[in-house]
């Protein structure tokens, strides 16, 4: 007599039950429905896609065991998978989402023995046919590592967040990480350096990167192709999402949706979440408060503009990876002049770089000078009180610290008058900034060292020949 599909799945379920542990026999195989048995092929229902996909990704031998023990040799299994508009009780509680949605009972089969690689999958955005979880390539970028990252001031937290969200994804409380900044500070690097790192100690994971307005559009096409849950489904499926640049969701609501519906998943199945933004959360307009406030579950970390130590080792860096040797001279004075940001920083190095290989030239000052002067021009430049000081201190061969001392001997009192000068006449800063900044002077100090030094260049000419030759330093004449 041949044996109907309810005792047939439950002698399999019997063998699985010992196989598994309770809370994974629960979630995984409690839920599962016998269908039909046609001669050796068993017709089970699942709840969803991502259901069957993890079903096959992760018990596909145990199922196989277990449908062979009570069917023989040869035995297959076809999923019926419920068409869902959205998830609802049936779906294991680790799994659940906030939207309650309404389910269509229109099953839809998937043939699919045992054994062998789906043949229906969910539709990878990346556009990888056949979907297959180690398969989704992370769009990383190999060259963005903690080690190319140079730490400062201006962005330790922000690294150390990164980096410990790189050796333990999803186990810290910095999930999402959001890390925020102006443009070219680092927030691109960064984020995919954790994504590297997460590789390196976890090859299984699957990490993916991805600039939010690729999401949007990946997620307009899923509208348009009618494919919005193959869409979400894949996204569910990645182990560390990274989200680059997320203010452009800003008034986008579909979009915010759906990365909602996307985030909650993820996070409440131990998924780390890394973003980036522009500006802190709390300055991003135009977005849902609900999502704001996930934002906020996390650490929030912010990158600031390099300080002078800092961008000296971010340019002594590139060097040295490029193989490329420049006297410190130089790389310091390139430092000191564009203070932006990083890229642009790295542009001037780069078209330094290209100037000396293309009219084979050494990297001299001269070179360097010119350059970096037809690229801050076109960057609009402000030379630095900082900048100025450095350029006397080192004319006059004495320690900044002289400079910005209490000292009143002559030739210090003269390098200070000569910083307060320059400082006047080629930044904005006012009176009162430029004594502060220079040795905690008042505003009458430095009005007086700007009369002084008029006066000097008029009547000395040593003093004149001082003026001329910084002035040139100073504006690269
Ligand atoms: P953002 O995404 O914040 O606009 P990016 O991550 O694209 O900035 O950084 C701009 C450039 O500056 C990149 O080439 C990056 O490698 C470099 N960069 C930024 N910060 C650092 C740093 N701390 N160390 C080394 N390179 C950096
Ligand atoms: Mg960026």
């Amino acid at each position: 007599m041949s044996k109907t599909v309810g005792t047939i799945w439950n002698e399999a379920l019997e063998f699985i039950k010992d196989n598994v542990d309770e809370q994974c026999y629960e979630t995984w195989f409690s839920t599962i429905k016998p269908i039909k048995i046609q001669g050796i092929v068993l017709t089970v229902q699942v709840p969803s896609k991502f259901f069957y996909e993890y079903l096959e990704e992760n018990y596909i031998s145990l199922l196989k065991a277990a449908i062979t023990k009570s069917l023989g040799e040869g035995a297959k299994l076809v999923y019926s998978i419920v068409m869902e508009n959205s998830y609802d009780n049936n779906i294991p509680p680790t799994m659940k989402l906030p939207s309650s949605g309404r389910r269509k009972h229109k099953p839809q089969s998937v043939n699919m023995p045992v054994a062998i690689t789906n043949e229906k999958s969910i539709k990878n955005p990346f556009v990888i046919p056949g979907l297959q979880k180690l398969n989704i390539d992370s769009q990383l970028n190999p060259n963005y590592t903690f080690d190319n990252f140079i730490e400062g001031d201006c962005n330790r937290l922000a690294r150390s967040a990164g980096l410990a969200v790189g050796k333990s994804p999803g186990g810290t409380s910095f999930n999402p990480l959001m890390l925020y900044g102006g443009v070219g500070l680092g927030k691109t690097h960064l984020a995919h350096s954790i994504g590297v790192e997460i590789k390196d100690n976890y090859p299984e994971k699957t990490v993916l990167y991805v600039s939010a307005e690729k999401f949007t559009q990946q997620f307009i096409d899923s509208i348009r192709n009618n494919s919005k849950n193959d869409f979400v489904h894949f996204y569910q499926m990645i182990d560390v999402l990274i989200i680059d640049d997320v203010q452009s969701f800003s008034g986008k609501e579909k979009t915010q949706d759906v990365f909602f519906e996307i985030f909650n998943h993820l996070h409440q199945n131990g998924k780390q979440i890394i973003l980036t933004s522009d500006r802190a959360p709390v300055e991003l307009q135009g977005m849902e408060q609900r999502l704001l406030s996930r934002f906020k579950w996390g650490l929030s970390a912010d990158l600031q503009k390099p300080g002078l130590e800092t961008r000296v080792a971010i340019l002594g860096k590139k060097l040295y990876n490029d193989g490329i040797e420049v006297e410190q001279d130089i790389v310091e004075f390139i430092a000191y002049s564009i203070n932006s940001n990083v890229r642009e920083l790295e542009g001037a190095l780069i078209s330094i770089l290209a100037q000396s290989s293309l009219n084979k030239k050494q990297i001299t000052m001269e070179l360097v000078k010119s350059m970096v002067d037809k690229f801050v021009k076109s960057t609009t430049r402000e030379i630095s009180i900082d900048f100025i000081q450095k350029v006397v201190c080192d004319y006059f061969d004495m320690p900044l610290e002289l400079l910005k001392s209490k000292t009143r001997k002559r030739e210090i009192v003269q390098a200070r008058q000569l910083s307060m000068y320059f400082s006047k006449q080629l930044t904005k800063n006012s009176l009162a900034s430029i004594g502060q900044q220079c040795g905690n002077k008042d505003h009458a100090t430095v009005l007086h060292a700007c009369r002084t030094v008029n006066n000097l260049k008029e009547t000395d000419k040593r003093f004149k020949t001082y003026v001329d030759d910084l002035q040139k330093r100073l504006t690269l004449a």
